[in-house]
């Protein structure tokens, strides 16, 4: 779907696995969104690993074998995840992709064989993420292993994003990498932008909204892949690195609000895995990062700095943590 008019384009796309919308408001917004769709498009040719060929899915094959050299990005990413895993000491991890595979939440009804889920986990170990920065090469020292960018691959190429709308003459932006919202600038109108944040168990619903500029505004949340098990157990796409299993951390959402992409992402997933316990410590490592928690009783959570940027809908209170 392509929206034009004077300087002014919206666009609707399926890529990097969701849907991804477009609102380029200033001076050549058509070429800009161009610049932004083949932007895209590249990162998943390289960080997909559902795609044969992709830098990911070579380096997964190649996994116990042989390093596979690497593109700057995709050594980038790794990197930073890394880096992610040590912050959060193991709760952010790369190399679930065998647990993942293991529960494939999309197409599942039941939970895998405890068996299953401790075979997966004991491939499951960061440190076996070997990177060589001298020749850009990333090996994974034991066969089987895989990585999984999905908790951080949107927040990256939102980074890249925002990079080239600096670089264009455009004003103002916006773009929703499926639940990953990137603005830039204000409002054409000169207003600031609102972020929607959902209420968690009802689809159409909102729990509040924040007002920011520049900004990447990235949700993590249960409803978005689960499945119910026999005992009525929701079982979603966020996992603890301990147990192998959907975490049950006591959050249903976190919103990690962040000037960094890579950072929001990364932070929104860890938080949810780790819980609100650990959530301030980890925020204030990160200046210019804050968050909204919904737990399991639909209790809101704010970190202090985003307090009079976040607006509650109405007949809800607000705790701030
Ligand atoms: P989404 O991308 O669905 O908006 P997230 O950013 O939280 O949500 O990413 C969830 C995805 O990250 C999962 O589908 C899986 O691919 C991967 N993942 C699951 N658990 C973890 C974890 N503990 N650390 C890092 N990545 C994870
Ligand atoms: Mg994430």
């Amino acid at each position: 779907m392509v929206l034009s008019k004077n300087d002014a384009v919206e666009y609707c796309c399926f890529a990097m696995n969701t849907e991804i919308t477009f609102g380029i408001y200033g001076d050549k917004s058509g070429k800009t969104l161009k610049s932004l769709i083949s932007l895209i498009n590249g990162l998943e040719e390289k960080l997909s690993r559902f795609i044969t060929g992709s830098e990911i899915d070579r380096i997964n094959k190649a996994s116990g074998k042989f390093p596979v050299k690497v593109s700057r990005e995709t050594f980038e990413i790794l990197s930073v995840s890394r880096k992610f895993n040590k912050i959060t000491h193991g709760s952010f991890n790369i190399l679930l992709g065998t647990v993942t595979d293991t529960w494939d939440i999309k197409n599942s009804r039941d939970i895998p064989e405890e068996s299953e889920i401790e075979r997966a986990l004991n491939l499951a170990c960061c440190d076996d993420l070997v990177l060589n920065p001298v020749v850009q090469t990333v090996w994974l020292r034991k066969e089987g292993q895989s990585i999984d960018l999905g908790g951080i691959g949107k927040g990256y190429a939102g980074d890249r994003c925002m990079e080239i709308l600096k670089r264009s003459k455009i004003k103002s932006a916006v773009i929703n990498l499926g639940g990953n919202v990137c603005v830039y600038g204000r409002k054409p109108d000169g207003s600031l932008w609102r972020v929607g944040i959902r209420h968690p168990r009802h689809e159409n619903e909102l729990i509040g909204f924040i007002e920011v500029m520049d900004r990447h505004v990235v949700t993590s949340g249960d409803y978005e892949r689960y499945f119910d098990d026999r005992d009525g157990i929701r079982r979603h796409h966020i996992m603890n690195p301990i147990t192998g299993c959907p975490s049950e951390s006591g959050l249903i959402s976190v919103t990690v609000i962040s000037d960094n992409g890579i950072a929001a992402d990364a932070l929104a997933t860890s938080i949810f895995a780790m819980g609100m316990g650990k959530c301030t410590d980890l925020i204030a490592r990160f200046p210019g990062s804050e968050a909204v928690l919904v737990d399991e009783n639909l209790g809101i959570h704010v970190t202090k700095g985003i307090k009079d940027s976040f607006n509650l809908i109405d007949g809800k209170s607000v705790n701030i943590i």
